[in-house]
């Protein structure tokens, strides 16, 4: 099977780890039953493959929406080959002409999967485009300028359009309602990150226990591109020290020296912490001016630190702005003052 790759971003909390271009490949599950948990996406993806193929039709289009490092793209080649069809990948941002799009498209062969990583950030004019192609199979565009201007009309192959979005809220309502079927994938509990681990660590020859697998697990904020992360830090960590198989006291170690906590939180969301209760009083306080505070950009606050936090009760998001929850005091070992106080 072949894929034609466009440059797509991948950011993670971890990009100070140098990146492995191998592992991503190797550990990339190919087959549905190799991705670990998504129960309900998985049956639903099963019936719909095992729909299209009976009736020998392409596949609906599909959007697969949630934090960066849950297995969007995976699931986008998963679907590919398991309807026995290429993929050409591209990312929203990439797309600047009506005339890139036609290129893309018209490389497809009836069933293909077109995948678009970043789909909210496709240009509302190129989404214009999409509309046609994805509803009726037809690209009309403008060539040539001023009185030499003509509109011609593209036939396309029945394709698949897979679209994947950190950002649901920024997809429009007319984008979203062509797609067959939504998916939004959640982070994968401790438990189905230990089973991620353990099945990297097959394909990666390295021994380890299963509590040292657990320990990653928990620690890797409930995304598998971290859990396999972390377990590559471990095994190198492990390497130096001689510790074989690896137990879950050198996995700890490891992990402590890149001073990811037991929580799974890392420097930046303590740093986002501290700040929000040592600068802003615990909040509320605007994303930009948090953002500010602590360095980072605001659209990987809003993607990736805060998603988690929110989600392990360290903050609150309010119409206000970010507030730090109780839990967030717990962490830090301070007492709520002010305002904050009243509220807990
Ligand atoms: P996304 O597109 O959502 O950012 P990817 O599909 O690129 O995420 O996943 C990143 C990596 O995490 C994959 O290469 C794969 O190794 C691993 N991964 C993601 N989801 C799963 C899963 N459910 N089971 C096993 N590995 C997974």
């Amino acid at each position: 099977m072949g894929a034609k790759i466009q440059p797509v971003s991948e950011k993670t909390p971890l990009d100070d780890i140098p990146p492995d271009p191998k592992l991503e490949v190797t550990l990339r599950p190919a087959l549905l039953d190799q991705f670990v948990g998504q129960a309900r996406i998985k049956e639903r993806l099963e019936v719909l493959i095992g729909a299209a193929k009976a009736r020998e039709d392409s596949l609906e289009h599909l959007l697969f929406c949630g934090p960066p490092g849950l297995g969007k793209t995976s699931l986008a080649h998963i679907v590919a080959k398991t309807m026995g069809v290429q993929i050409v990948i591209t990312s929203g941002p990439v797309i600047e002409k009506a005339g890139d799009l036609a290129g893309l498209l018209t490389t497809l062969q009836k069933g293909d999967v077109l995948f678009i990583d970043e789909i909210h950030r496709l240009n509302k004019n190129i989404e214009e485009y999409l509309y046609p192609a994805m509803e009726d199979f037809r690209l009309d565009i403008i060539i040539d300028q001023g009185p030499n201007a003509r509109s011609v009309r593209l036939n396309l192959p029945r394709f698949t359009l897979i679209g994947a979005t950190t950002r649901a809220g920024m997809i429009s309502p007319p984008l979203r309602s062509r797609f067959g079927l939504v998916n939004r994938l959640d982070y994968y509990p401790a438990e189905d990150l230990q089973h991620v681990v353990e099945r990297s660590a097959r394909l990666l020859n390295v021994e380890m226990e299963p509590a040292a697998a657990f320990e990653i697990a928990r620690r890797a904020r409930g995304t598998p591109r971290i859990a396999n992360n972390l377990l590559r830090w471990v095994r190198d960590f492990a390497l130096v020290r001689a510790s074989h198989p690896v137990t879950a006291a050198t996995a700890d170690a490891a992990l402590a020296m890149l001073e990811i906590d037991q929580d799974g939180l890392d420097e930046m969301d303590k740093r986002l912490l501290e700040a929000l209760i040592h600068k802003f009083d615990g909040g509320p306080v605007g994303l930009n001016s948090l953002a500010v505070a602590i360095g980072e950009e605001p659209g990987t606050l809003e993607e990736v630190h805060e998603p988690y936090l929110i989600m392990t009760g360290f903050l609150k998001r309010t119409p206000q702005g970010r507030v730090a929850a109780k839990r967030a005091y717990d962490k830090l070992g301070l007492k709520p003052t002010g305002q904050q106080k009243e509220l807990f």
